[in-house]
């Protein structure tokens, strides 16, 4: 099947794109690295008519320090934050979860933005968002605002995202001296989207683990911030004991539909094998 037909501008700057999206509201959308958006068009799920093409925006590519954390641009690729020295230093958690994006040719385009703007509930940025406590900065005529990411995701493909509105970059807090990140995913076959994802953070202090953060993707229409089998590790050694408090908690933080391939049971029971592989390794 073809797309529909629809128009095409590629704005030269943010004052542009704005001011297309004031003259077509709902019915512009903004194209990254098309990944999502073009097999969506060809399979006539959406028809806008005019594609603002975010490629010439300079201003919103690239990885840079921002005090001791990060500020990642909204049109950076799945590669580029994979192969980023700076990530690798200043956010791990995203360069383990990084090749877990699909397959090379599509982390060679699709974006940073573009995921979290999608919200795809088994995609792998917007976990790993929330457990890093990021901010994510968003840019419309009116000016710009940051949404903690616990808060940008709102239902299944929602986010705060207005239809005036851009997504321009992502800003990560500094990690802590004692910081730790584990990110886990089961899929089918590797490059597939996760059965069941688990982005981990945690500081480990005096062998305890500390400001525990556990969010799981491809269990719930969200990011889902797993509080119960938090609070029940937090301050605590990573024993045999405390990770199987954990994971019985589990069941009061996650209430996962069953799919396709995997039933609402089996998912649960994966959530509980990778946070004891997760916490395990947290606390090593
Ligand atoms: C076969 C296949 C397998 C995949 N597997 C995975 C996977 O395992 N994990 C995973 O996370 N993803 C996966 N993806 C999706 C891929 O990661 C996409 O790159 C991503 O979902 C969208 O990024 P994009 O830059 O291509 O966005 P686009 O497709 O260009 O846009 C996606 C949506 O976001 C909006 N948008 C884009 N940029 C902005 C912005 N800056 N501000 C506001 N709105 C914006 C667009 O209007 C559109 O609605 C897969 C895709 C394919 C085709």
């Amino acid at each position: 099947m073809k797309a529909s037909s629809f128009g095409y501008a590629r704005p030269a700057s943010l004052a542009e794109a704005f001011a297309l999206l004031a003259r077509h509201g709902e019915g512009a959308k903004l194209l990254a690295g098309g990944q999502s958006l073009i097999p969506s068009l060809n399979m006539r799920l959406a028809a806008p008519e005019l594609l603002v093409d975010l490629g010439a925006l300079g201003e919103l590519e690239g990885i840079a320090p921002l005090g001791q954390g990060l500020r990642i641009g909204a049109r950076t690729r799945h590669c580029e934050i994979e192969r980023s020295a700076l990530v690798a230093e200043r956010a791990p958690l995203l360069a383990q979860a990084a090749p877990h994006i699909a397959h090379v040719a599509i982390r060679n385009r699709g974006t940073l933005g573009g995921s979290l703007a999608l919200a795809d509930p088994a995609a792998e940025w917007p976990a790993c968002c929330v457990a890093l406590g990021a901010q994510i900065v968003i840019a419309s005529a009116r000016g710009e605002r940051r949404v903690a990411a616990e808060q940008f995701f709102k239902a299944l493909y929602a986010t705060e995202l207005a239809a005036d509105e851009i997504l321009v970059a992502v800003e990560i807090p500094p990690p802590a001296p004692q910081a730790r990140s584990v990110f886990l995913e089961l899929a089918r076959r590797r490059g597939d989207y996760a059965m069941v994802g688990l982005a981990a953070q945690a500081n480990r202090t005096d062998g305890q683990l500390r400001d525990v953060r556990l969010v799981f993707l491809g269990v719930g229409a969200i990011p889902v911030l797993a509080r119960h089998a938090m609070a029940a590790i937090e301050g605590k050694a990573a024993d045999a004991a405390a990770i199987a408090a954990a994971q019985h908690e589990l069941s009061k933080d996650l209430s996962p539909n069953g799919d396709l391939y995997t039933s609402a049971e089996a998912k649960l029971h994966l959530a509980r094998v990778l946070t004891g592989r997760a916490l395990a390794a947290l606390a090593r």
